[in-house]
């Protein structure tokens, strides 16, 4: 019912991780990353389980000793959505994950050591079809460029990154996408804005150790949201110290509130106050929990009272709008004779969004 974004994306080449495809006007792909620990299978596999049933399209594994690798190859054996591996440093790791099916290797080629491993690994991901990800991070700098610099700038970040992309330049190797994240929200974005004009791969947005659920959400938003409305980036994981669901569900709900791309429910709701008829906090919230399985695409406003209630309702797919003992009910902006009584909203209201839900599936 709303309008559609007047986002124009960043024209880049496209790779694909796996099936997904990233860049060149594809869907931006939302990340995430395991926290368990790799070599326990059975955690990993169910974590993996858990992003796959919140939307994920790719989840990163870190890998970083030959047992993990092991145990990766029993993981990718279990699920589905792409893989990416985690490597910093040992390129004998690269090479087994990309033997195990990696659908993407995130190593930066200049930390491999010599010519002859960096070769080793760029010639093996060219035959097997693997993306890499150069990931260059404000916390980790080349200690040359630190002391250029001083302190960790856009210009810092990019030239570091520029070295990755230049030794797979000269490999002819174009399967690759980059990432320059920093905790700061301004040196992250003033150094994707300055890589966004350098390169034509593919970019990765990410605001590292952004923090907490709150605070993490919060400056991820700030940070992606710059840059999402300026067209850069084609694929995006929010750092959380949280459960890695909940990086899902923050990066589906940027995408969401810059109408990039849907998935499942766009709850409206109003902050309430006093004038409100039923408890909207805790009917958002049950609904919330209730309808995460549903992925269909959906504007469904709660609102407290009539003051905003119908304007909200009007250009959303489904709304209610809180009345005495009785609350009206709106399909596609229209009024319907039905009212919900207040103290049966929640229930009343999620069989209506999945009646609704496997109606819009069907056409
Ligand atoms: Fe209060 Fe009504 Fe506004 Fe909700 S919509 S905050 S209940 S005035």
């Amino acid at each position: 019912m709303h309008q559609e974004n007047q986002i124009k994306r960043r024209a880049s080449k496209r790779i694909y991780v796996g099936k997904v495809p990233i860049g060149d006007g594809a869907p931006i792909a939302v990340q995430s990353m395991t926290n368990t620990k790799t070599t326990d299978v059975i955690e990993t596999v169910n974590q993996i389980k858990r992003l796959e049933r919140v939307g994920v399209d790719i989840v990163r594994v870190s890998v970083p000793t030959m047992d993990a690798a092991e145990a990766f190859k029993l993981i990718k054996s279990q699920v589905t959505v792409p893989l990416v591996a985690d490597i910093h440093f040992d390129y004998r790791i690269a090479l087994k994950v990309a033997e195990y099916g990696v659908d993407c290797l995130r190593i930066n080629p200049g930390n491999i050591g010599n010519q002859e491993r960096i070769r080793a690994v760029v010639d093996c991901a060219r035959d097997k079809n693997i993306p890499i990800r150069i990931g260059v991070n404000g916390g980790s700098l080349e200690k040359d460029i630190q002391e250029k610099y001083g302190e960790p700038t856009p210009e810092a970040l990019v030239e570091s990154a520029m070295r990755h992309v230049d030794i797979l330049d000269k490999l002819n190797f174009e399967h690759f996408k980059v990432s320059v994240k920093a905790s700061d929200v301004f040196l992250a974005v003033g150094a994707y804005r300055l890589l966004a004009k350098e390169i034509q791969q593919p970019l990765h947005l990410g605001i590292t150790e952004a923090g907490g659920m709150r605070s993490g959400a919060v400056k991820s938003s700030i940070g992606l949201g710059l840059l999402l409305a300026e067209g850069i980036g084609d694929t995006i994981r929010i750092s959380l110290a949280a459960d890695p669901v909940e990086e899902v569900k923050v990066g589906f709900d940027i995408l969401k509130s810059l109408r990039i791309r849907s998935r499942g429910i766009n709850f409206i709701a109003c902050p309430t106050c006093s004038r409100q008829e039923f408890d909207v906090i805790a009917t958002v919230n049950a609904l919330e929990e209730r309808l995460e399985d549903i992925i269909t695409p959906m504007d469904v406003s709660i609102i407290g009272c009539v003051v905003n209630g119908p304007g909200e309702a009007l250009i959303s797919t489904l709304g209610v709008t809180g009345g005495h003992k009785k609350s009206g009910f709106y399909d596609e902006g229209i009024r319907q004779k039905e009212r919900f009584d207040n103290t049966d909203i929640i229930d009343a209201l999620e069989a209506k969004i999945r009646q609704k839900a496997s109606l819009l599936d069907k056409n």
